[in-house]
């Protein structure tokens, strides 16, 4: 039993609010930058050490064993904060899920506390040139060599990969099986000889993601997550918690801190004395409407987190409404600014035409609309599923597959 376990909600949400009070001067930095990534690490390791993070998670893994209705008032205390834990998304949000749920043992306890620390950031390594909707087509193959497996190929679009320090690498141990039988889920180290990262340069004009590529790269065996020839598996887990933690803001903090995009845009109205407008005011009106319905969806899948089920299609409505808001609120956004939008040194001009050039990239990743709606199709309303011709064709016969022999 820890200390904090025998306090009451009443008292935890004191000491979240003293704690976040006393240390907001760890806040700041750019999601994007290298100092983000610094400033990521330094606020999770003072949460770590305040027994702030993790609240839910398991205590064996450096988790605080507590309840959803204290990551609720942890959350609630938090949202006046905008805190800089962006670059840890991924890996609280996904990875760190991905273990728990089908990582070894050893796996578990090597990495979890550190990841939960800030000490070790991590990354996705799923997507490729030709296999993006369609991953389970990827072509990077991993070949055994004793105990160890060796990695060629190429990912894209890697977040994070410049900075982080291991990853989730999903490739082809099998071309001889179907294309969803064939592959295997592998933790990789990021600075492993063989591994060249490229960053991509976005129209935002960050470079938040990368072309990785793998030269003979040595995994070693105990790096394999779940089961050879199970990495679709082990992918689903990831990507379901990853439209989870897009869709509700979660990055294993519960949703996202620094408030809702209503909050900002009522500000920005007041403070650019537009609030008398009542087509803004409509505008904002509906930006309201539709945050609020999607808090209510994150606190249902929150609820069903808790209840130990695993997230299912609510997640893909959580990535798709979310994209949706993000869009919405960045149009309303440049409505409020007029003109002034596109005027230079203004915080507010940046801030919401970044929003707005970052809002497609932003519906993409994790899973494009489309996809989103063909699950939703299928899983939902009961559709008939999509036509898939290669579902039972042997990877290495696909047009795709050939190139990997
Ligand atoms: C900001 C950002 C961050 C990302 N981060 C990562 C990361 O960290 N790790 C990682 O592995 N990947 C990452 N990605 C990649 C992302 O997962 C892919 O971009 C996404 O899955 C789409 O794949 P694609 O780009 O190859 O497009 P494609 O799959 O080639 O799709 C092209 C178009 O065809 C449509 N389409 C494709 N298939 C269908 C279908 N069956 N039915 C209807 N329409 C269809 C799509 O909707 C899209 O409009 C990121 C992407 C972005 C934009």
């Amino acid at each position: 039993m820890t200390e904090t376990t025998s306090e009451s909600l009443a008292e935890f949400r004191v000491r979240v609010r003293e704690w976040f009070a006393a240390h907001v001067d760890l806040t700041g930095g750019s999601a994007e930058s290298l100092e983000g990534v610094d400033a990521a690490r330094r606020f999770q390791s003072a949460l770590f050490d305040a027994g702030l993070a993790g609240l839910t998670w398991p205590e064996e893994y450096g988790g605080q064993g507590l309840t959803q209705a204290h990551q609720l008032a942890f959350n609630e205390e938090a949202e006046p904060y905008v805190v800089p834990t962006m670059p840890l998304l991924i890996g609280l949000g996904m990875c760190a899920p991905t273990l728990q749920e089908v990582g070894s043992q050893e796996q578990r306890d090597r990495h979890l506390a550190r990841m939960l620390r800030g000490d070790e950031v991590w990354c996705q390594l799923f997507s490729e040139p030709g296999a993006g909707s369609d991953v389970a087509g990827l072509r990077t193959r991993a070949v055994q060599d004793g105990s160890d497996w060796v990695v060629n190929g190429q990912k894209v679009w890697t977040s994070g990969a410049h900075y982080s320090d291991y990853g989730l690498l999903l490739a082809r141990t099998n071309p001889d099986v179907p294309k969803h039988l064939g592959l295997t889920m592998f933790v990789v180290d990021m600075r492993a000889p063989g591994v060249t990262i490229r960053p991509l340069r976005q129209i935002t004009g960050g470079a938040n993601f990368n072309e990785v590529f793998f030269d003979d790269v040595h995994v070693p065996g105990d790096a394999v997550v779940g089961e050879v020839g199970r990495g679709w598996q082990a992918a689903v887990t990831t990507l379901m918690n990853e439209r989870v933690s897009i869709g509700a803001g979660g990055g294993g903090l519960g949703r996202r801190l620094g408030g809702g995009e209503y909050a900002a845009l009522a500000d920005l109205a007041r403070r650019r004395d537009a609030t008398a407008d009542p087509v803004l005011r409509q505008s904002l009106a509906s930006v309201f409407v539709e945050e609020r319905l999607l808090e209510l969806l994150s606190s249902r899948m929150r609820e069903d987190a808790k209840a130990g089920r695993t997230p299912g299609p609510q997640g893909s409505v959580a990535k798709l409404a979310g994209a949706q808001l993000a869009k919405h609120a960045a149009e309303v956004g440049l409505e409020v600014l007029g003109t002034a939008a596109w005027t230079d040194d203004d915080a507010d001009a940046e801030r919401w035409t970044t929003s707005l050039l970052g809002a497609p990239g932003n519906a993409i990743a994790g899973g494009t609309p489309e996809i989103m709606k063909n699950i939703l199709g299928e899983r939902v309303l009961g559709l008939p599923r999509e036509p898939a011709v290669d579902r039972d064709v042997p990877f290495r016969e696909l047009r795709v597959g050939g190139g990997t022999s």
